[in-house]
């Protein structure tokens, strides 16, 4: 007989898949740093030779298109990084892809770079990973190029192509399976071109990568 809880245990969050009444059960989720070489240099970089990196957020970071993003607190200075997101079936093994927003306390991520601390609390926080439906690999293949935007409140912030990442989709799969054990429901943030700024408690924020699909949220009030 299993054991019981002795607290009540989560269930996953999901996230939709387009074209389709099924959901994506999400386990983990890994990200990308510096991933895009403009991206690098706005945010300082001194070795833009520098390989691209992983950190990570929990699963209860994502939140579906259409949804409010309650406005997190201790930061002055929220950034969006919009990102092509690859959905895993499992180890090398692609179920789809999606665009997401990796949300980030720069102000805080700033001064932990610089005191040489953890990034949990400013990327790892709940609701930092806004997300669009997954389009099945099966539907639409492997995207190599397509623009990757976003626009807050209509004005357009980032405007990028993914064929400019410096590790591309099979390189970021192979490098994350030599340091995590990567399984069906895990979802991979692959790194955010130029024209990353500030949001502010009532933005609309769009994003998309033509050909993956789109999101919209709103930002809550702080
Ligand atoms: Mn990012």
């Amino acid at each position: 007989m299993a054991a019981q809880h002795a607290v009540p245990a989560a269930s996953r969050p999901t996230v939709a898949v387009a074209g389709s009444a099924l959901v994506f059960p999400v386990r983990r989720i890994f990200c990308v740093g510096r991933n895009y070489a403009e991206h690098s240099r706005e945010m300082g970089a001194t070795d833009l030779k520098a390989p691209p990196f992983f950190f990570t957020k929990p699963a209860e970071a994502v939140v579906a298109s259409g949804g409010v993003v309650p406005f997190p607190g201790r930061t002055s200075d929220l950034h969006h990084e919009i990102e092509l997101v690859v959905a895993l079936a499992g180890a090398g093994d692609v179920f789809g892809y999606a665009a997401g927003i990796d949300l980030t306390r720069r102000d805080v991520q700033s001064q932990m770079k610089k005191e040489g601390k953890p990034w949990d609390t400013a990327k790892g926080f709940e609701h930092s990973a806004p997300i669009s439906a997954i389009a099945r690999a099966a539907d639409i293949g492997h995207p190599a190029r397509g623009r990757i935007w976003l626009e807050v409140n209509g004005r357009t912030r980032q405007d990028g192509d993914i064929a400019e990442m410096i590790w591309g989709v099979p390189e970021i799969l192979a490098e994350l399976a030599a340091w995590f054990e990567v399984q069906a429901g895990d979802l991979v943030f692959t790194g955010t071109p130029a024209g990353v700024g500030p949001l502010v408690p009532g933005d609309r924020v769009r994003g998309g990568v033509d050909g993956v699909g789109t999101l919209e949220v709103m930002m809550g009030a702080a």
